[in-house]
């Protein structure tokens, strides 16, 4: 810390990002991105539609809103674009949350939630998760704050169903609940439907896993109108350009190939089961996944060692310290050659160790 950095932020512990390993030719299955890329059909349309640098971009994302609308089946003043869903979550716990709005959200959940907070100077509380990391959505209901529920969880990749969801909706319409859909698309229900009924909610999306965008940084949000204009307000007030060209063209082209996404998602989610599977034969536990990931314990080894063990066989998968899940590790699913590599080289590690 130098010594003019601001006292505000002298408590502040930063994310810490999934390793990006630059140059090194690892299978990475780190950071839960699409092992496929995008359709060859929006690459190109990206190309030919991007407008051209030296213009700013589209504010407002017309276009792509007016797509995503579509795709959403609601209207565009309903939705708001954001340089990765990173975003545009930041500017819904700058909105939503205060002194009298704490945060509120699993104590296993995504780590970025924490930092939110603690940048803008929100309290907040980590509700714990039941024995076997599943939500009670009644620990949402008795208590007072804005709630922020990842949708499948991560890193459990576990589900919670639309009567649950519209139970923490229904508890306090006074209060925002925001469901943060990164990894919907594979296999679970959305719940943008509920926003018909319920205008505290807001739904947070990315581009990043099953459109396979994690380097053009593009996420949105879909709400009420009402509260579109609240974040927008404050996107005007940060960064009105959130979103580069590129990344606008890419993501309309995108949503245009959206047959080309169902089917990569498939492909993801048939590999995944396979997976599961085989992981259970080698004495694995794994949470019921409905994401683009497995998180998996062994009894035979411990999730740091086995962490290390695959990195040293150049497997990168991601392992977390925190205490309640430092025995675990979170595995993305990647082509199904890349989780043979993954298979074979956790058999080895386990015949080493008796
Ligand atoms: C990956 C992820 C995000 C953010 O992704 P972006 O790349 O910023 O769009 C948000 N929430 C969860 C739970 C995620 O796993």
């Amino acid at each position: 810390m130098s010594r003019f950095f601001s006292r505000k932020y002298e408590a502040l512990t930063p994310y810490v990002p999934g390793e990006q390993p630059q140059g090194m030719d690892y299978v990475k299955l780190n950071t839960n991105e699409n092992p496929f890329p995008p359709s060859p059909k929006a690459l190109g349309y990206a190309r030919e539609h991007a407008r051209s640098p030296e213009k700013y971009s589209d504010p407002e994302g017309t276009e792509l809103r007016r797509a995503l609308g579509f795709l959403c089946s609601v209207k565009p003043e309903e939705i708001v674009l954001g340089n990765g869903s990173d975003e545009v979550l930041n500017f819904a716990f700058m909105a939503f949350c205060d002194q009298d709005h704490p945060a509120l959200f699993p104590d296993v959940t995504y780590g970025f939630y924490p930092v939110f907070c603690q940048v803008n100077g929100i309290p907040y509380e980590e509700v714990p998760l039941k024995e076997d990391f599943s939500i009670d959505p009644e620990d949402y209901c008795r208590r007072k704050g804005t709630v922020f529920l990842a949708n499948p969880n991560a890193p459990t990749g576990k589900l919670l169903s639309l009567p649950q969801i519209e139970g923490i909706l229904a508890s306090d319409r006074e209060r925002v609940v925001v469901v943060d859909e990164a990894y919907i698309d594979f296999g679970g229900l959305t719940c943008l439907p509920l926003l018909r009924e319920y205008d505290n909610l807001l739904v947070t999306r990315t581009f990043s896993k099953s459109r396979s965008m994690a380097g053009a940084r593009l996420g949105f949000a879909v709400g009420n109108e009402a509260l579109i204009r609240d974040l927008n307000t404050l996107r005007y007030s940060t960064n009105p350009y959130n979103v580069n060209s590129m990344t606008l063209a890419l993501g309309l082209g995108t949503v245009l190939e959206e047959a080309y996404t169902q089917k990569c998602c498939a492909e993801i989610v048939r590999v995944r089961e396979k997976t599961a599977r085989a992981l259970r034969d080698l004495g694995f536990t794994l949470t019921d996944s409905s994401a683009n990931f497995l998180f998996a314990r062994s009894e035979r080894i411990g999730g740091e060692d086995l962490y290390l063990a695959l990195k040293q066989r150049g497997v990168l998968v991601r392992h977390f310290s925190a205490p309640r899940i430092r025995d675990w590790n979170r595995i993305t699913v990647g082509t199904e050659e890349q989780m043979e590599t993954l298979l074979r080289a956790i058999r080895e590690i386990l015949e080493e160790r008796p």
